[in-house]
């Protein structure tokens, strides 16, 4: 019998204000989208998980939507708004999402407090950070100047800088290495650090390219894009892991849920 296949909920990216969509000739007429590139679902698709879309909606279905996956993936995007931990606006601050960011922190804290799956990706890991209570760097630039280019001008799919991993961890033992190289598109980056969560996965320049809760069974954000790089038997392994962890946590979950 083949492997049970998890429903797995994937977050959008950007929301798309009407005058910057370009419609095609005979298409919908301009409108406000949701906005999410197709390597996030695929990369859990070819890992064997069923991705569905996670469009932003009220608070009051944040609960039920989330009861209904098996695991959370958070995908990368714009800057979160510093109020969402209490600050004020750097004057650097790039384009954000209020909407959004509520949205996801919401979805966040309702699949932690489940005891959920979730990998988060990019602003996703940021998100995570502050769901857990934790701030960001504003403006990255700030922190570590210029030494590693945090947003390559190159395609996704080109690792372009190193980390070094804790061996030891869950990120290090999937990827079964202590230095790797990553794509990187990032602005923004963890400052304090949320409840629980400890970092595996550094820069060069000391910029935290990967967090996780070691006391969960599957709590996991990376800086880069992993999606982007999922072609990549090593960076593969981290969706599967991924998938697996919400394959146990469905079964445990939900034990007697047909097998899809
Ligand atoms: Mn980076």
């Amino acid at each position: 019998m083949p492997a049970p296949r998890p429903l797995i909920g994937v977050s959008t990216s950007e929301l798309r204000e009407a005058k910057s969509v370009r419609p095609l000739a005979q298409g919908e007429p301009r409108q406000h989208e949701i906005a999410l590139g197709l390597d996030y679902p695929e990369a859990v698709d070819a890992r064997g998980g069923l991705p569905v879309i996670l469009p932003p909606i009220e608070p009051e279905g944040v609960r039920p939507l989330v009861a209904r996956v098996s695991g959370l993936m958070l995908s990368g995007g714009p800057d979160l708004h510093p109020s969402a931990y209490g600050a004020a606006a750097h004057p650097r601050l790039g384009p954000t999402e209020p909407e959004l960011d509520h949205f996801e922190l919401a979805l966040l804290r309702e699949a932690d407090a489940a005891g959920m799956p979730i990998l988060a990706i990019c602003r996703g890991m940021q998100a995570l950070n502050v769901a857990r209570g934790g701030t960001l760097h504003q403006h990255l630039p700030d922190v570590v100047g210029d030494g590693v280019e945090h947003r390559q001008t190159v395609a996704g799919s080109r690792p372009t800088h190193w980390i070094t991993l804790e061996r030891s961890s869950r990120v290090g033992a999937t990827l079964e290495r202590a230095r790797t190289k990553v794509n990187s598109f990032h602005h923004q980056s963890l400052d304090d650090l949320g409840q629980g969560l400890t970092p595996v996965a550094w820069a060069a320049d000391g910029t935290v390219e990967a967090v996780e809760d070691a006391s969960r069974p599957f709590v996991l954000g990376v800086q880069w894009h992993a999606e982007a790089l999922a072609h990549r038997p090593e960076q593969g392994k981290l969706f599967a892991a991924f998938v697996d962890a919400c394959r146990r946590y469905e079964r445990s979950a939900r034990p007697f849920a047909r097998a899809a």
